[in-house]
């Protein structure tokens, strides 16, 4: 996979990076990498990996592009509404670097298509809007020893996780429920147009890292990026013993449609309370036990009483503090943080988990406008 003098200079800036160098670029070139979802995630990151010379791209997607998209899906332009996103997209990328392959695949992943679309790519990266989407990729990558960049979004936030086959947690690992929140539908949801641009973009960077070796991945991590609050927050987690494809005693061995989940991607285990529900419950003689997931400097500014304080970051290490029978109700400043705490609480068997929609925000706007929330 030597480089042409004409890719030695389009590709210089890389080339002058030792961590990447001469080696680094040609993995590059060699590197077959599948986007599924040719959306908002897909979008920047097929985007930087074709100006990266990632030297075959597949772009997988059914959809058509449609007025609505244009808002976050930079890989399209006004003149691509109502053309297939595979095909429109193949067209810009192919614009972009004619120097790579761009291959695609105007289909929807099933699992009976999974692997054959799968087996001609090294990497796997899923963008996709549906939890058994999701799943399904994630089940392949397993089975098919891939590794795989996996990002979802929802109304202002957004999460990363990479798999390495043999090196970690799989996304099963991490959410085996079927819970992920964060599988946002834009169209329901609301979706802040810029946050699948820093997620998918980041995802692109995970890609090119596994590709050419350098750096440290997500492994084992989920990277967590609230856009409101402009903060990055990181789970720590480990593979699963009992992770039903990627633990000791696998029960999942083929790919398989998953059933539909609810439309707004919120597991039916977490209970939704607004501040108003909340502030009924607090009335009872006995009152839940409240779980306060922001930082320090928040919590300190202004929090309800009696809330237990366990920072995001740190509550997988301190899930055994929340009794398993006591139905917490989590709670952050708008609702997003306290969402993956409910979602650990439900991987950690607590019952009942609930999670103040709108956060403390929504409790002082129409509670409480004394509580004082940074
Ligand atoms: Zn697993």
């Amino acid at each position: 996979m030597a480089l042409s003098p004409h890719e030695r200079s389009r590709y210089q800036r890389h080339l002058t990076l030792s961590e990447i160098g001469l080696a680094g670029q040609e993995r590059l070139k060699a590197a077959r990498v599948l986007v599924v979802g040719a959306g908002g995630l897909g979008s920047p990151a097929a985007l930087y990996l074709a100006a990266a010379g990632c030297g075959t791209l597949g772009l997988l997607d059914c959809d058509r592009v449609e007025l609505s998209n244009l808002q976050r899906q930079v890989l399209f332009d006004t003149t691509a509404l109502t053309l297939p996103k595979a095909l429109a997209g193949r067209e810009r990328l192919s614009a972009l670097n004619p120097e790579i392959r761009v291959i695609a695949h105007e289909v929807e992943l099933k699992a009976a298509n999974v692997r054959e679309l799968f087996a001609g790519y090294d990497l796997v990266l899923d963008g996709s809007d549906r939890l058994a989407t999701r799943y399904l990729v994630n089940d392949a990558c397993v089975l098919l020893g891939l590794p795989l960049v996996s990002a979802a979004i929802h109304r202002f936030e957004g999460q990363l996780f990479t798999y390495r086959p043999g090196a970690g947690p799989c996304y099963r690992c991490l959410f085996p429920e079927a819970p992920d929140g964060l599988v946002g539908n834009c169209a329901q949801a609301g979706v802040l147009g810029v946050l699948p641009g820093v997620l998918g973009t980041l995802q692109a960077t995970e890609a090119i890292k596994l590709i050419t070796g350098v750096g440290a991945t997500l492994t084992g991590r989920l990277l967590i990026y609230d856009a409101l609050e402009m903060r990055f927050a990181e789970l720590r987690t480990a593979r699963r013993a009992d992770c039903p494809v990627c633990g000791a005693t696998p029960t999942i061995h083929e790919p398989k449609d998953a059933q539909p989940m609810p439309s707004d991607g919120v597991p039916e285990k977490v209970r939704r309370l607004s501040a108003a529900e909340l502030d009924e419950l607090l009335r009872r003689p006995v009152k839940p036990l409240l779980v306060d997931v922001r930082e320090v400097d928040e919590f300190e500014a202004g929090h309800l009483p009696d809330a237990l304080h366990i920072p995001l970051g740190e509550l997988p290490a301190r899930l055994a503090e929340i009794p398993k029978d006591a139905a917490p109700v989590f709670m952050c400043r708008s609702g997003g943080r306290s969402l993956n705490a409910c979602l650990l609480a439900v991987r950690a068997n607590i019952a009942s988990p609930a999670n103040l929609e709108g956060g403390l925000r929504a409790w002082a706007a129409s509670i409480d406008p004394s509580l004082k929330v940074i």
